[in-house]
């Protein structure tokens, strides 16, 4: 029997297709805010001057390219540890390995979850990356969703969310984006973490933190906040990093994918554990990436220089989302899009319904992913006015 006589090729990803669409059209003035990339004014992704004096580094002075072993890079996933919890929790509470990105990261831990607590439902924000509820369900976990964000108010809904995490059963999971809400960028603030420390505390229910943009938001330890009241508060906590968009590493597949537990001990069984699902995963993780993430980690020079040009990468995304909220006001005379303005990271979402979306495609080159997505990043400034005045038009 012909095993692919009756195949059917998989659903499009929608971001993916928009990227294919958008390489075909021919238009030069056209704008491509879907897939997740930070861009320069030129639309340019360069690769960042404390990665280029890191990977010299290493060129000159790597010898070998043997195996890195299932767990990866320790001293990596120790830096990787610092640089997520800060000084929230003893990094010997923290079972780390080195993954190949963050969706790397995330699959490991799904299929941790899925051997440790396969009766466990994952709840999952609503709205959320695509690939979440995918990951799950590849390893076999249920998930549910819980409010997250007011599509027409464009706010969150932080009540609906308690409430309905209430009705969720001791020991289950809660996946929250650790900043810069994708899609929404709609965050929770220090008091609403709290908040929810509290209510997964008394609730029992154990936090899965996917932290992707840090660094991005407010700054590497505001981004980091929730995440770390969490862990000063809860007992276990489960994180996957993203090295892809603060380092720039994206192609590299950098990611790390962590463990807290109540006590060392714990720490290095589930260490152990994570080390047998890479096994049979992908057996090692790729190298280059993360050795450049520690060389720049270890260093205080490196360090500096990576700080300034996140810092300038975040100014410039959040002094794109200023003057984006400020084109739709003098060309609407509304603070419909005011928040805009108050958004963290790459992604905002508009209120559009797939019939205007398609009209901002045809008619003015604007490619917005299907659920009204944005990346703010790839925007160009020179572009900002003419944007609003685009969007207001197709929505007429
Ligand atoms: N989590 C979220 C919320 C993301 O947006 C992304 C990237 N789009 C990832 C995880 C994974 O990133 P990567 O695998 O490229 O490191």
């Amino acid at each position: 029997q012909a095993l692919l006589a009756a195949l059917q090729p998989p659903p499009a990803d929608p971001i993916l297709a928009l990227g294919g669409l958008f390489a075909a059209d021919p238009r030069p003035g056209r704008i491509d805010l879907g897939i997740g990339i930070y861009k320069d004014e030129a639309g340019a992704t360069p690769i960042m001057r404390s990665v280029k004096a890191a990977e010299h580094r290493l060129l000159d002075t790597r010898t070998t390219k043997r195996y890195v072993g299932a767990r990866g890079d320790r001293q990596f996933a120790a830096a990787m540890i610092d640089l997520v919890f800060g000084t929230a929790t003893d990094s010997g509470r923290v079972a780390s390995l080195q993954a190949p990105g963050g969706t790397g990261a995330l699959r490991v831990l799904a299929q941790f979850l899925a051997a440790v607590r396969p009766e466990a439902t994952v709840w999952l924000p609503d709205p959320t990356w695509l690939n979440h509820e995918a990951i799950f369900a590849a390893v076999g976990l249920k998930t549910a969703y819980y409010p997250y964000y007011d599509r027409e108010r464009s706010e969150l809904r932080f009540d609906a969310l308690c409430e309905r995490l209430r009705s969720a059963a001791p020991g289950d999971i809660v996946l929250l984006h650790g900043c810069c809400h994708n899609p929404s960028g709609a965050d929770l603030d220090e008091a609403q973490w709290r908040t929810l420390a509290g209510l997964l505390l008394e609730r029992d229910l154990i936090p899965f933190v996917d932290i992707a943009y840090q660094g991005f938001g407010r700054g590497l330890d505001e981004d980091a906040l929730g995440l770390r009241i969490l862990a000063e508060q809860l007992p276990e906590l489960l994180a996957a990093s993203s090295c892809s968009k603060n380092f720039g590493l994206y192609s590299e597949r950098v990611g790390c994918a962590m463990v807290l537990a109540r006590n060392p001990r714990e720490a290095e069984i589930a260490t152990a554990r994570m080390t047998v699902h890479a096994r049979t995963l992908y057996s090692m993780p790729p190298d280059h990436g993360a050795a450049i993430v520690r060389t720049i980690l270890e260093d205080d020079a490196l360090l500096t220089d990576w700080h300034s040009e996140l810092e300038a990468i975040r100014e410039d995304m959040n002094g794109k989302r200023l003057h984006l909220a400020k084109a739709f006001r003098q060309a609407s005379g509304t603070d419909e899009f005011g928040y805009l303005a108050h958004g963290f990271g790459m992604f905002s979402l508009l209120t559009l319904s797939p019939a205007q979306i398609e009209h901002a495609r045809s008619a003015f080159g604007i490619y917005i992913v299907e659920d009204g997505r944005i990346n703010v990043a790839g925007l160009p400034t020179s572009r900002i006015d003419d944007f609003a005045e685009a969007i207001l038009a197709i929505r007429k």
